[in-house]
């Protein structure tokens, strides 16, 4: 098969790569039909992640149809579409039993296209199957459901649900890419009073007034802090989400944020910030971290079948599978593409050519 492969900072290929094999009985073996890119992939790219090692196929974001299951599996059958998200859950260890499977350690949590090959792929395997992927609704398209794998309920629950959003707050989303959108799309299921967007990219800020944001803030041209303030009558926000990853958003966060407040961090940091101690001590703020434990998936596939929530409009760009490369070039230069997902979707096969489909069974 062919697959995305990541050979060291700044290279990868889409290349010819040994199918798939069941590895445990747990696994499945999932045809990819559609699959997007992750900013994540992008730091990967760079090298900022170095337990990926060269050789690994990158992605953790598909929709795919099932065609061989280990003799363990008892939930999933070949021809089964599901999604198969960033967070793979053991279902045994201390953590999945209480609900945090981003923090298993049974061999789940991120895991692919990080510690196994991932899913920009032809074919990939999936561990834990039974407990990890979500079967998707026959009505649903690929493009509905597809950003549940990562951007929804990591914005949902590391940003809307850690910065407990309540009707009528005032959340501030600091940074506008696909993670402070995302936040913005789901704060509005809470029903906040006001969504501020923070950032320096206009059209950013244009997309951000499009999912719903009630105010956008160019924090290049105006002081964020005191316009914000002066949304609040001096006193700052309910909420601040930090969606960017760098230290200037994470102080920027804890400086906007309203004495009893909470700031939900989201973006992933790859250096130290400065946390202001000598000030915060006093106001009664709440700092959450997180990585996603993807535990709301369910609820956010039931929302989007009643129709309550449209991921849609996160697709800006679309490429066969095998474009993978210039799918990367311009979701890579999203400042000039404007891309918010790239979507890449492999041929359609029909249920008769999944099951002719010969992946080799060694378990
Ligand atoms: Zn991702
Ligand atoms: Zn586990």
């Amino acid at each position: 098969m062919k697959a995305l492969v990541y050979h060291g900072p700044g290279e990868r290929a889409w290349e010819d790569v040994p199918d798939p094999k069941i590895e445990a009985p747990t696994d499945v073996i999932v045809k990819i039909d559609s699959a997007t890119i992750c900013g994540t992939d992008l730091h990967i790219l760079k090298g900022d992640v170095p337990e990926v090692a060269p050789g690994t196929i990158l992605g953790h974001e598909a929709v795919g149809t099932v065609v061989e299951i280990g003799s363990a599996v008892t939930t999933l059958e070949p021809g089964d579409r599901v999604l198969v998200s960033c967070i793979t859950s053991c279902g045994r260890c201390r953590f999945c039993k209480e609900g945090r499977y981003g923090l298993c350690t049974g061999g789940g949590g991120w895991i692919f296209g990080h510690l196994i090959d991932g899913l920009q792929a032809e074919y990939a395997r999936v561990p834990f199957a039974d407990t990890s992927v979500y079967k998707v609704p026959e009505a649903l398209t690929d493009e509905q459901v597809l950003f549940l794998a990562d951007i929804l309920p990591t914005a949902y629950e590391v940003g809307v649900l850690n910065g407990k959003v309540e009707p009528g707050d005032t959340v501030v989303v600091v940074g506008a890419g696909p993670i402070g959108l995302a936040t913005i799309m789901t704060a509005k299921l809470h029903s906040p009073g006001h969504i501020v967007a923070i950032d320096l990219d206009s059209s950013r800020l244009d997309k951000a007034t499009e999912f719903g944001a009630d105010v956008v803030i160019d924090n290049g041209l105006e002081d964020p802090v005191e316009r914000v303030m002066e949304l609040t009558g001096g006193l700052g926000a309910d909420v601040a989400v930090e969606a960017v990853g760098v230290p200037q958003t994470f102080e920027l966060c804890a400086e906007l944020i309203r004495p009893g407040g909470r700031v939900a961090n989201v973006g992933v940091h790859g250096h130290p910030a400065t946390l202001h101690l000598e000030k915060l001590w006093i106001r009664d703020v709440l700092i959450t971290t997180g990585l996603v434990d993807t535990t709301t998936t369910p609820k956010l596939l039931r929302l989007i079948e009643s129709g309550r929530l449209d991921p849609t409009p996160f697709a800006t760009h679309r490429f066969a599978l095998a474009e993978a490369e210039e799918a990367y070039d311009v979701f890579g230069d999203a400042a000039e593409s404007h891309a918010l997902k790239v979507v890449l979707e492999a041929p359609k096969v029909t249920l008769e050519l999944v099951e002719q489909h010969e992946v080799p069974v060694t378990a």
